[in-house]
């Protein structure tokens, strides 16, 4: 059986927020048949982002990322589905939007690595860890989705 139930976190950094690419994010996911499990909008602290980014706390561009993802309000969000880490970075695109193809969320809406308006969790590993740090346990909604019928035989 294949696991329908792989959870990955998908993050609308401070600039696609205030490029008012929400929705176009959110309906991304919602079209291709991702189920919505959590989501919120979020003010990180400093010492939330260090946490979040800690495996690239020794590169140069750490500290510009960090002050990047402090300057606004971040959507979290927490999508399901078959093979959803995967298929979530793909969706997103390359990490250089130049290197992202045309049809990606960062192919069509970006520009700069440095300025690249979404966040994906690069495995299943990371993507458990991620989640419990943006959300609480009780945040993960447990709901049954109607479309899931019509999604997967
Ligand atoms: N980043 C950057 N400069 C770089 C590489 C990465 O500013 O040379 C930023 C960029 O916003 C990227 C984030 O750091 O999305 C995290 O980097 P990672 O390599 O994990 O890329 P991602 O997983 O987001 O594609
Ligand atoms: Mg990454």
């Amino acid at each position: 059986m294949p696991n329908t139930s792989e959870r990955t976190f998908i993050a609308i950094k401070p600039d696609g927020v205030q490029r008012n690419l929400v929705g176009k994010i959110i309906q991304r996911f919602e079209e291709r048949g991702y189920k919505l499990v959590a989501l919120k909008l979020v003010q990180a602290s400093k010492n939330h982002l260090e946490v979040h980014y800690q495996d690239l706390k020794e590169k140069p561009f750490f500290p510009g990322l960090i002050k990047y993802m402090q300057s606004g309000p971040i959507v979290a969000m927490v999508w399901e589905g078959l093979d959803a880490v995967r298929q979530g970075r793909a969706m997103l695109g390359a990490t250089n939007p130049l290197d992202s193809n045309a049809g990606t969320i960062r192919g069509d809406y970006c520009i700069q690595t440095g300025r690249n308006i979404c966040h994906g969790s690069d495995s299943v590993d990371s993507a458990n860890r991620e989640i419990s740090h943006w959300f609480k346990q009780d945040e993960l909604v447990d709901y049954e989705f109607a479309n899931k019928v019509w999604l997967y035989e």
